[in-house]
């Protein structure tokens, strides 16, 4: 298993997934489950700071998450929702969501059951997020914490949000993933950091190519 943490905007999923497909691994995005549930809060009408509410709402919402690294699937009941998911309203409310304690306690439960079944079924997975090696799953043999520059991570959100058919001028994409590493880091409830064993990967120079080389060379250490 490899546990892959880190800011946003530093490449996580793109590397995340190429690392699967190159190891024959499994692939799980546990950001697009916190996503999933800010889309069903907002959805429902639901104030994403209403703790209360978000943390019941939270046990009612059904969803499955695919652990293919080439197609994940992100359902909301039967509905596809793998675009919704990375639209701006639900970006806005997401780390909000992710601080609810009741949501976490949910969604690291589920986490950790579709990682055994995985690691049952194909004796690998890639696992990204923001707390894996320190929450979710701190036996991980190998735990990577991916860094980059605040202008290169701004640019690589504001290339994606464009490929996405999405406008986001790289001034507000830096203003966008600053608050929400703020918010991430801040919070109560496991904030984002490096595990203590993590190795640090800072991505700002480095191709996606290069960073799965390096990444693959760990995993088969
Ligand atoms: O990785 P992604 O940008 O899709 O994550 C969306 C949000 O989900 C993060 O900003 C964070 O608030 C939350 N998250 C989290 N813990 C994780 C993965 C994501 O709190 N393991």
């Amino acid at each position: 298993m490899v546990a892959l943490d880190g800011p946003s905007g530093t490449g996580k999923t793109t590397v995340a997934r190429k690392l699967a497909d190159r190891l024959g691994a499994g692939y799980l995005d546990t950001g697009a489950m916190y996503r999933l549930v800010t889309l069903a809060v907002l959805r429902a009408g639901t104030d994403p700071a209403d703790t209360d509410a978000v943390g019941h709402l939270a046990h009612d919402v059904h969803f499955s998450i695919g652990t293919s690294p080439e197609r994940p699937e992100v359902r909301l009941g039967e509905e596809d929702v793998a675009a919704d998911i990375r639209g701006p309203e639900v970006t806005q409310a997401v780390s909000a969501v992710s601080a609810v304690p009741q949501v976490r306690e949910l969604l690291v439960a589920r986490q950790r059951r579709i990682i055994a079944d995985v690691l049952a079924a194909t004796g690998g997975i890639v696992v990204e997020g923001r707390d894996i090696g320190t929450v979710v799953a701190p036996e991980s043999p190998l735990k990577v914490y991916l860094t980059a520059s605040a202008d290169v991570r701004a640019a690589r959100r504001s290339g994606q949000d464009s490929a996405a058919g999405r406008e986001t001028s790289v001034a507000a994409a830096r203003e966008s993933v600053e608050r929400r590493d703020r918010l991430d880091s801040t919070r109560t409830a496991s904030p984002l950091r490096a595990a203590e064993d993590a190795v640090p990967v800072d991505t700002s120079e480095l191709s996606i190519d290069q960073v799965i080389v390096a990444l693959a060379e760990l995993a088969c250490r």
